[in-house]
């Protein structure tokens, strides 16, 4: 509510319109770079007690909204002023969508009237035509009694089915316009059920636990989709009633602990070449697997099993003989109860194989992390870091480089869900600084930034942000 008007009666505008919106739906965080025209809108944000974090460059600001997003299951969302900021967060955008984050970009943008005759407006530029292919949903709220409507819209569509993210333009006139604050009151919606179960058949379940059966060299993939779901016990049902061993994608490290008996990761080449019948849960055959065919997966013939919530991903790469299309939760819980009591492990010749591949690959790799090399080398460097993150299991772990990441990968153990958070599905370098920032903000956790020199220098200025917060973040390049 801002004032009345001449008749007394209470008025509000566009502004206090979109904080109560995103207020009411627990939205409390922002990510954003502050100018025209948002300024007033971070400054009112504020007042009203929302955490308004100022970054130095908007693609930082968005990393950090698809990282909450991940971490959260709420919609990480980052502001920017018009074309050259909002242009600055698409990158971001466009991550979060490719990696299945929900997150809402919210950029103000100039005038319709002037940009749609091309008149040369302050920042002129179609930014919703620009964002529709690099998003989930695209939406532009012209009147203050839609504001309601088009964030609701917003953070369902970020959430519901595959998360992604959802860009929202906010032409400047939108905030200053006023209307009667009940009236506007009542069209704000608190959104119900935005991401629903989503129960997998009955049918889809029996056909993969089947396969399963059947399985002589059986092995699950976790991805970074089963991290999001924080089903992390079920997983861990799932996977140890099974005994089937299990490979986890980079950012799904530690939904398990690394050290579990079951994992597969230091005989990852010897699994994928010889496994008969492959589990994918919330994990896509792309090129970080290969596309599930080639020299990668050798020469046994496999069956693929896939859970995942987007029925389009089965057969994008190789066929899914037992696709089951849900959510996480809801399909591992059937998953569990159709295997009955009495479950099989699968044949020890099998996973003794996979355990002596291990214990050899692990005391290979053991004497060269403890080198002291001069100058140091990676596995010396990391191999002290390993041991830290060892000792502090709820610190988060953020990495990117090239040759940085691929060690710290293989060479730092993870020990808990969510703890590992890197350049994702793109290899994007340059989201380290936003996404240890968003890490310490959205948990309080502590963090260890373990960055590639070059990764580093893309958002480098981002300390400054995280000396100004005082947030407790430790890079190291
Ligand atoms: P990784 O890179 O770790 O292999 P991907 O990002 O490729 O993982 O795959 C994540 C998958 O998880 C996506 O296909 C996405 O649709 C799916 N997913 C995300 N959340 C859920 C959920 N709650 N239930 C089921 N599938 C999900």
């Amino acid at each position: 509510m801002t004032e009345k008007n001449a008749e007394g009666e209470n008025l509000t505008d566009g502004f206090h319109l979109i904080i109560d919106a995103l207020k009411l739906n627990e939205i409390n965080t922002i990510y954003n770079v502050p100018g025209i025209p948002i300024t007033d809108l971070g400054r009112f944000m504020q007042q009203a007690g929302m955490r308004v974090l100022s970054f130095r460059h908007e693609q930082n600001a968005g990393y950090a909204a698809a990282i909450a997003g991940y971490l959260t299951q709420k919609p990480g969302v980052c502001l920017t002023v018009s074309a050259p900021g909002f242009l600055n967060g698409l990158t971001a955008l466009a991550h979060a969508t490719t990696n299945c984050f929900p997150m809402i970009l919210i950029s103000g943008s100039s005038e319709r009237e002037i940009v749609d005759l091309q008149q040369g407006d302050y920042e002129e530029m179609d930014q919703m035509a620009i964002a529709k292919s690099l998003c989930k949903a695209a939406y532009r709220v012209l009147h203050a009694e839609d504001i309601g409507v088009g964030i609701a819209r917003a953070i369902r569509a970020a959430l519901s089915g595959r998360p992604g993210g959802v860009y929202l333009d906010f032409p400047a006139k939108l905030f200053g316009q006023v209307m009667d604050a009940n009236i506007g009151e009542k069209s704000l919606i608190k959104v119900i059920d935005p991401a629903p179960q989503q129960i997998p058949s009955s049918a889809s379940i029996a056909r993969a636990v089947g396969v399963i059966k059947e399985a002589q060299r059986p092995l699950i993939i976790l991805g970074k989709g089963a991290a999001y779901a924080q089903v992390d016990e079920q997983i861990r049902v799932l996977v140890e009633k099974s005994g089937i061993p299990y490979l986890p994608m980079s950012m799904a490290k530690g939904i398990l602990p690394d050290n579990h008996p079951q994992s597969a990761s230091a005989a990852r080449s010897l699994v994928l070449k010889e496994a008969d019948v492959v589990l994918m849960i919330g994990a896509r055959l792309n090129w970080l697997l290969s596309h599930g065919k080639g020299k990668a997966w050798g020469e046994t013939p496999k069956k693929f099993i896939q859970i995942d919530i987007e029925p389009k991903e089965m057969d994008s790469n190789v066929e899914i003989v037992a696709p089951v299309v849900g959510d996480i939760g809801s399909s591992i819980a059937a998953m569990i109860s159709a295997m009955g009591k009495d479950w099989d492990s699968p044949p020890p010749i099998w996973t003794d194989a996979i355990k002596e591949k291990v214990e050899s690959n692990v005391a290979r790799m053991a004497p060269r992390l403890q080198n002291n090399n001069v100058p140091m080398d990676y596995h010396g460097a990391l191999g002290a870091l390993r041991l830290i993150v060892r000792e502090h299991p709820d610190l988060i772990l953020v990495n990117e480089g090239a040759n940085t990441l691929d060690f710290a990968r293989s060479i730092i153990d993870m020990y808990k869900p969510r703890k590992r958070l890197d350049v994702g599905t793109w290899g994007v370098m340059g989201v380290g600084m936003g996404t240890a920032i968003a890490a310490s903000v959205e948990t309080g956790s502590p963090v260890l930034a373990v960055e590639g020199d070059s990764a580093f220098g893309f958002s480098g200025m981002e300390i400054e942000t995280i000396c100004r917060y005082n947030l407790p973040v430790c890079v190291v390049v």
